[in-house]
């Protein structure tokens, strides 16, 4: 049963909001990366009315390697963006390699299992996120961009949120029964609880990403970065433009950037990079870099989707895997998909229109959250496992040598790391795909 335009929020809002409908909406969104995109896609497809907030102007550069694995193409397909991302996105990635100082390890990806989409390739965060926005805008989701979160009140059921424009004065108060939280992880959201200041440690992750041309790298190819005190990767992604992106402990930049006084920290990790990897040396020796170094951190890898303050979580916002097994937006799109089933109940036999109550709600999160552990626990694992041992040299080595020696390792770890297989059954993506269709 689909639910009609705003008849969550009419029967739970509080009664000041109810004066200002325009305001109104079933379900407020919290940024607008692939995880929120996604889930406006689906509900308001569902037939609810969304409203989704992302605070920066697109297109915009962003720190991700961009590589889409490819148990992500028929959710893609199905939100209705599959045929702009077949037309756009880079070769097929076909083989992995593990480069460290001056060796490389290579072998063969094992296709994904699902039909039609053996491959993942790599798409330009600037155009993936245009896509998908620009698709929710298409199918009636009501964008606030760039508008930024400011203030949170109320709960399930009743929330109030505060939003204000990004450069400039104006304000506007948007009211739904249900919040979800797709912010991402490098900021905190302003919930109005106090997450504490964190405090800067020698092992806090920062995140760089630049854009490289003329690069000579082999297509298909996706090469896996260990360094001491960091890890990152190589991609040739859309327009033949390669894409370098790498985590550095924070202690590792700053004996960088002593050395190298007057140089940006990115520059400062690209010299690292040249100068420790043979590969990265090779790779760039033909490719010039058309803009500058981006940067993004401290990450906060972990899980924190179930929390007690009552959004649902998605995306980076629910659980952050080391990105070192690139699996990022497979988590951000495939737990939308999660989240979506469950709000619409299309696995249940609950109506749809009980989603607003608030003990209802306490129970579906905490089923979503059960799904989200099961689903993608293990890569967290693994994710953690590989990159922990990816920067330290002694356990580096020994990984250079095992994948060496058995070449068979690494596409392992690709299955193992979620790569060919979605988290979303067929069947579910099948019934949410028939609710869209009946809109
Ligand atoms: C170095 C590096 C390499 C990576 N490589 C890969 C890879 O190759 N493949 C892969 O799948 N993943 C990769 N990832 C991970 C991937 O980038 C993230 O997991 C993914 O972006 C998460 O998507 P999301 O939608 O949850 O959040 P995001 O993409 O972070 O989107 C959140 C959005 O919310 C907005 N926002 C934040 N606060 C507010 C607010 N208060 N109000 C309104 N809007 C707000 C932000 O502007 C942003 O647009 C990599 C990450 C790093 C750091």
């Amino acid at each position: 049963m689909n639910i009609r335009q705003g008849s969550l929020a009419i029967a739970f809002l509080p009664t000041d909001c109810k004066s200002t409908m325009e305001n109104t909406f079933d379900v407020l969104i919290i940024g607008a990366g692939p995880a929120g995109s996604s889930a406006a896609i689906l509900l308001a497809g569902a037939g609810w009315s969304v409203a989704l907030i992302e605070k920066q102007l697109f297109p915009r550069r962003k720190v991700c390697g961009e590589c889409i694995a490819a148990s992500n193409l028929p959710l893609l397909s199905a939100l209705g963006v599959g045929t702009e991302f077949e037309r756009r996105a880079g070769p097929a990635l076909r083989k992995v390699a593990f480069m460290r100082g001056a060796h490389t390890a290579l072998t063969e990806l094992p296709p994904a299992t699902r039909s039609g989409f053996a491959w993942g390739r790599a798409l330009g965060r600037e155009t993936l996120d245009t896509l998908l926005i620009d698709k929710a805008r298409a199918v009636g989701v009501q964008i606030f961009q760039p508008w930024s979160l400011n203030s949170v009140r109320g709960g399930p059921g009743a929330w109030r949120c505060e939003l204000k424009t990004v450069g400039s004065k104006a304000s506007a108060t948007l009211c739904a029964p249900i919040a979800i939280d797709a912010h991402g992880s490098w900021e905190a959201l302003p919930t109005g609880r106090d997450e504490g200041r964190r405090v800067h440690r020698a092992t806090d992750l920062l995140a760089f990403k630049a854009n490289f041309v003329g690069a000579s790298l082999q297509d298909g190819l996706l090469p896996v970065l260990s360094f001491d005190g960091g890890y990152g990767g190589m991609v040739v992604a859309d327009g033949r433009v390669m894409t370098l992106a790498c985590c550095v402990r924070r202690d590792r930049l700053e004996a960088l950037r002593h050395t190298a006084p007057g140089v940006s920290a990115g520059e400062a990790v690209e010299a690292m990079l040249r100068r420790e990897c043979a590969g990265v040396r090779k790779t760039l020796s033909t490719a010039t870099r058309p803009g500058a170094w981006i940067a993004a951190g401290p990450l906060h890898p972990g899980i924190r989707v179930h929390n007690d303050d009552g959004f649902f979580r998605i995306g980076n916002a629910a659980g952050e895997a080391h990105p070192i097994i690139g699996e990022g937006m497979s988590m951000a799109l495939q737990s939308a998909w999660l989240l979506c089933a469950e709000l619409l109940g299309a696995q249940r036999e609950e109506r749809v229109h009980t989603a607003g109550d608030a003990a209802w709600q306490h129970l579906a999160r905490c089923r979503y959250a059960r799904q989200w552990h099961q689903r993608f626990g293990p890569r967290m694992r693994l994710a953690s496992l590989f990159a922990h041992a990816s920067m330290r040299a002694p356990t580096a080595d020994a990984l250079l040598m095992l994948f060496k020696a058995w070449p068979g390792l690494l596409p392992l770890g690709a299955i193992w790391g979620g790569k060919t297989r979605c988290a979303v059954d067929a069947a579910t993506i099948a019934s949410l795909t028939a609710l869209r269709g009946t809109i």
